[in-house]
């Protein structure tokens, strides 16, 4: 008898929220998260392999797509989850994708016999009976897992995702509203004007007050600009006074700076990695390409600074999360961008432009490019987060927090609702809730379910895309409730990025 035939395998990333959210910029930032079915085993995270959804510069994806779990009960019907994504991978490996629950997983022959015992309602007892197999005892194990998955689903429950309150207020500080470089696509109208102290405590104060005022459990604080760097004194009293109110109103506190990496010292790095504070940098390519984008304002370009900087992060041991925006001018060359990002082993997202000029057709065959050397080269981190904005780890209806649970506060103290549009302020730190004033203000664009969202509503991708940036769609369609202009590329890549998830999945499982 060989029971690698008969007991089903399970290799699932974890669903918890925490994973996108760890504030560290080094390796406690990885949780662990394997979940492998193993005959009778316990229950196993891996103890070596690193995972890590990648980040982005816009506001997170409400964290509110909640799945209950289900312990599995012999007395009623179960049936296999509606809507369930699956594909081949290689082998006699199949990956599923629950729209409704918990994310990827990647099942074995035997384990897809368990769960399509239930493709029509069925009690336990009755599928068991129904597989011809002898091992009932891996069977109900498996059963058991599928049912805490979201799976199986006892019959009758709802089809639709339990949405609760976002754990997770994001606030954007505009710490100054200076830059260094003259990016092609940036949308901040620079000038020279800084936060000053007072401002940034108040705004602080307020992010926090907003936050138990509204039932928040954790805050994070993107320090933002402009180019965050060029007050970075400001960065650390406000890091200090966040924590202090961390520890004193029980909040958990992530943060995150958003740098184009030209101008951190290392006094700066060692600031930054002493604080537990994350590190985002901005690279658009290797040489040329990322300085065609990517410039001083006399000309001069960035990538030997940026990488500059990338070696002296990772002599600290910080690790920098890279963020690629993606162009008409660069899409072509993402491949050596994505081989420089895992030779390095640095998380990394390909945030599409928001803005006009790159059209569907050049970004997937940019982006399919850079997955061909990423399946080459599959590495330990996830790959659910790293294209534009689709957060596959977890179902989510709102492609982002505006109006939810995202604040964004200039350098002047001015609320706003979404970073590229600074312009359109709804009330100040020094008066407001900013909450409050972003939740009441009308006469904007909506950020509205993915149900709410015309074209999108029978979507196989809708609960992991959620439409995309209702400020693009408003800018290139007139609605904010219309499909992303990038659709066709989300439709085409997603089922070959879930693949390499599931290959990535297999390869890490022993390690
Ligand atoms: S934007 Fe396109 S891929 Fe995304 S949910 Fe809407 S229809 Fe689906
Ligand atoms: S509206 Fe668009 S740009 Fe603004 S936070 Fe949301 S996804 Fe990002």
């Amino acid at each position: 008898m060989d029971t690698s035939d008969s007991v089903p395998l399970i290799l699932r990333l974890s669903s918890s929220d925490d994973i996108v959210e760890s504030d560290c910029a080094c390796a406690s930032d990885f949780a662990q998260f394997l979940f492998q079915v193993s005959g009778l085993q316990q229950e196993s995270d891996c103890a070596c392999a690193d995972f890590h959804i990648a980040d982005n510069d816009c506001a997170c994806a409400d964290d509110n797509g909640a799945h209950i779990p289900h312990a599995l009960d012999n007395t009623i019907a179960w049936q296999r989850a509606p809507a369930l994504y699956r594909a081949p991978l290689v082998g006699d490996y199949e990956l599923a994708l629950n729209s409704f629950a918990t994310g990827l997983v990647v099942l074995n022959a035997p384990a897809r016999r368990v769960l399509d015992a239930f493709a029509q309602p069925r009690t336990l007892p009755q599928a068991l009976a129904a597989l011809d197999w002898f091992a009932h005892a891996y069977a109900t194990r498996a059963a058991r897992e599928f049912a805490a998955l979201g799976l199986l689903r006892p019959v009758g429950v709802s089809n639709i995702p339990t949405h609760t309150q976002p754990r997770t207020l994001t606030a954007w500080l505009h710490i100054t509203n200076a830059c260094n470089l003259r990016c092609a696509y940036c949308y901040v109208d620079k000038t020279n004007e800084a936060m000053d102290e007072r401002t940034g405590i108040a705004a602080v104060d307020a992010i926090f007050h907003s936050a138990q005022a509204h039932g928040f459990r954790a805050v994070k604080l993107k320090y933002a600009g402009g180019e965050p760097s060029l007050n970075f004194a400001l960065v650390m009293k406000l890091h200090a006074h966040a924590r202090h109110l961390a520890d004193s109103s029980g909040l958990e506190l992530r943060e995150v700076i958003l740098s184009n990496g030209v101008a951190l010292t290392d006094a700066m790095l060692d600031a930054i990695r002493d604080a537990r504070i994350r590190l985002m940098l901005s690279l658009d390519g290797i040489g040329a390409t990322n300085d065609a984008q990517r410039a001083s304002a006399d000309g001069r370009g960035s990538y030997a600074r940026i990488v500059h900087t990338i070696d002296r992060a990772l002599a600290r041991g910080i690790t920098p999360h890279l963020s690629i925006t993606v162009t008409a001018r660069n899409a072509n060359h993402l491949a050596e961008t994505v081989a420089f990002a895992l030779e390095r082993e640095l998380p990394f997202n390909l945030n599409f432009v928001r803005g006009s000029g790159v059209s569907n057709a050049t970004l997937i065959r940019g982006v399919r490019a850079a997955l061909a050397v990423i399946e080459n080269n599959l590495p330990k981190h996830s790959l659910l987060g790293v294209l534009d904005l689709a957060r596959l780890d977890q179902p989510h209806a709102y492609t982002c927090g505006v109006g939810h649970s995202y604040v964004v506060i200039d350098h002047r103290g001015r609320i706003a609702r979404c970073h590229t549009n600074l312009a359109r302020t709804v009330g100040d730190v020094r008066h407001d809730d900013p909450l409050l004033a972003i939740q009441s203000a009308r006469g904007d664009f909506e950020n509205v379910s993915v149900e709410q969202k015309d074209g999108c509503r029978e979507c196989t991708w809708r609960y992991w895309c959620a439409g995309g940036c209702p400020l693009l769609s408003l800018k290139t369609t007139g609605q904010s409730n219309a499909p992303s202009p990038y659709c066709e590329a989300y439709k085409a890549l997603y089922p070959e990025l879930v693949r390499l998830e599931g290959l990535r999945l297999l390869r890490w499982q022993h390690n």
